[in-house]
């Protein structure tokens, strides 16, 4: 099976009636995204930055930042790269920033939050990101976006930036993983180029189950109804303001999901690397007016479970 999906793997994923769907790579690094171009993948749809910030005694400088962003945004070519700035929180101890302990670190100051609260790190890693735009195809993508003022905050410190730079304008689009940007996505579509939403946190949030829970984290199911209306009602947004949303958490390289999402009418799959060729088979597959059929029959089911027993089949 495997073999089979890696002949096909530079083929288009489009379903047998022609939806197309992107489906592009979640990496950490560049020698991920050489393997993400090997396997097929038409892009990056979440640089995790954090690799660069973790296990050193003091922050990256904008100068190894910019290489770093080269490189990957050289390694895909024409291939689209979203960078998503630092996304860490009160788990994960930084020995450059003192972060007081938190009670609760995954309701803490995490992601743009701490960004914003620590303006210098992320001015450092826009600068950097905004320099190696030009190498190739960069997006930019802030992680927790809970409410507009967050948004607006971030996007001034690019504008900003940018002004300084002077640099071109560059994508920019947020991810939706928490259920209050969920909610708000009719009036945050303005405000972007795209969504991308985390299935991880949004699940965590959305149940509100600890994503690392010894024992409930199992139940934290990605395809609770809960959570796939809070997706459709992301995407039926993000349509009518003319912009696209992708999935870039676990679900979205999860078999049973798959069918779901596409038939929800996401646009793009963000996906560890080696899921990539598996998910474009899979995709090819599909008959897109059945996965609409599986889609609004899954939004109506009363539990992830009723969700897995057969509402895509
Ligand atoms: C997510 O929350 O689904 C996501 C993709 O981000 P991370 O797993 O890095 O929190
Ligand atoms: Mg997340």
């Amino acid at each position: 099976h495997q073999a089979w999906a890696m002949r096909s793997a530079n083929e288009p994923a489009t379903t047998v009636d022609g939806q197309h769907i992107e489906v592009v790579a979640n990496i950490g690094g560049l020698s991920e995204a050489q393997q993400a171009t090997t396997l097929g993948a038409d892009g990056v749809g979440l640089l995790r930055t954090e690799f660069l910030f973790l296990e050193r005694t003091q922050a990256p400088t904008e100068d190894e930042q910019f290489a770093t962003y080269r490189e990957i945004a050289q390694a895909m070519g024409d291939a689209p790269v979203i960078v998503r700035t630092l996304d860490i929180g009160g788990d994960k101890p930084l020995p450059y920033l003192a972060l007081p302990a938190e009670e609760n670190p995954f309701l803490g100051e995490r992601g743009i939050r701490l960004c914003l609260a620590h303006p210098e790190l992320l001015q450092t890693q826009l600068r950097a990101i905004l320099r190696a735009a030009s190498f190739g195809r960069l997006r930019i993508m802030f992680p927790m976006i809970a409410d507009a003022g967050e948004l607006r905050a971030a996007k001034a410190e690019i504008e900003r930036i940018r002004n300084e730079l002077q640099v071109a304008p560059i994508e920019i689009g947020i991810m939706i993983e928490v259920p209050s940007a969920a909610l708000m996505t009719d009036i945050l579509a303005a405000e972007v180029d795209f969504f991308s939403i985390g299935t991880n946190d949004l699940t965590q949030y959305t149940l509100a189950m600890d994503r690392t829970h010894p024992t409930l984290a199992a139940q934290a199911d990605g395809l609770h109804p809960a959570v796939l209306r809070l997706i459709a009602r992301t995407v039926e947004a993000a349509h009518a303001a003319g912009k696209w949303v992708g999935v870039c958490g676990e679900l979205g390289a999860d078999p049973q999901a798959v069918p779901i999402l596409v038939g929800l009418g996401v646009d793009e799959l963000s996906v560890s690397v080696p899921a990539i060729p598996t998910v474009k088979a899979q995709i090819r597959a599909l008959n897109f007016a059945q996965c609409q059929t599986s889609a609004r029959r899954a939004l109506v089911c009363a539990t992830a479970a009723e969700v897995r027993q057969g509402a895509f089949d």
